[in-house]
């Protein structure tokens, strides 16, 4: 449940470097692990000294820009990462086993990449010929986080740092009474607008015609989004990503299902 589940009180104090690290920045003087100044109306015992507080977290080069909203088994981020290789991009999914699933894939993926840059080079050196440049990203761009993406999105995005947000095959919560437990929704569709800069786009498929509708409807009547017309979202390579490289997406297509897909535009806020 959500008391287990470990988010920042704020974006700035995220740590991202165990998930992107080589996108940590090498500080020029060490980190200090900063003393709390004991409090003075309390009796804290004369042995114990000062508590250290938390490091700072480490810096990255980058930001995350894309979140793909319950990834599920990661076939999105897998795809999308050498596509977008130096864009940090990062999978948000409730399930204990799933994210670990995830977390595991994306380390045999970069350790695979790894070797075979290495032996690209090793061959190249025993020929005399330059390398072969390494496989763009090498996966080293996307990450995955356990999380409930309906309560702590603005705990680990700041206003406006993200480009894309993908919601594909979310749970479709059929019953009425269930509808509450959609991913998206009015107010879910405020944490988005606020996370998402100005021209980012929320990416949306699903095989369930009601909940297509139901996305299109909540989308179209929040005043910060408006739909991307067809032709542009077709034009969009990562829509053709969407439609085939998610667990979920191939599942549709074995079934011979249908698949809707809707993107929305995030607009400027207006001047007050
Ligand atoms: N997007 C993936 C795909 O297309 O293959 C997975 C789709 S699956 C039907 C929906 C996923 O969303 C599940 O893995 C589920 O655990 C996850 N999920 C549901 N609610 C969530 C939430 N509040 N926060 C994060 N992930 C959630």
């Amino acid at each position: 449940s959500d008391h287990q589940l470990i988010y920042p009180p704020h974006p700035d104090q995220m740590d991202w470097s165990s998930l992107f690290p080589d996108y940590v920045v090498a500080d020029e003087e060490p980190q200090q692990p900063r003393r709390q100044q004991p409090d003075s109306s309390a009796a804290a015992p004369a042995s114990s000294g000062a508590e250290l507080a938390p490091l700072q977290p480490k810096r990255l080069s980058k930001e995350v820009e894309i979140a793909d909203i319950g990834c599920g088994f990661g076939g999105l981020l897998v795809a999308l990462a050498p596509t977008l290789p130096d864009t940090l991009m990062l999978g948000l999914e409730i399930r204990v086993s799933v994210t670990q699933f995830v977390e595991d894939r994306i380390q045999a993926l970069r350790a695979q990449a790894r070797r075979a840059a290495e032996a690209a080079e090793a061959e190249a050196e025993a020929a005399g010929s330059s390398p072969p440049p390494p496989a763009p990203g090498m996966y080293r761009n996307v990450g995955v986080l356990r999380a409930n993406a309906m309560k702590f999105l603005p705990n680990f995005f700041r206003k406006g740092q993200l480009s894309k947000i993908f919601i594909c095959f979310p749970d479709p919560h059929f019953k009425a009474r269930k509808h509450k437990q959609r991913i998206v929704s009015a107010t879910l569709n405020s944490e988005y607008a606020y996370v998402l800069r100005p021209g980012g786009i929320v990416y949306t498929i699903t095989d369930v015609p009601d909940l297509h509708e139901w996305m299109v409807r909540h989308f179209e009547a929040h005043p910060s989004f408006e739909r991307v017309p067809e032709p542009e979202q077709e034009a969009d390579p990562c829509v053709a990503i969407m439609r085939t490289e998610t667990e979920e997406g191939k599942k549709v297509e074995r079934n011979k299902g249908q698949k809707h897909v809707a993107l929305f535009r995030r607009l400027e806020d207006p001047e007050w």
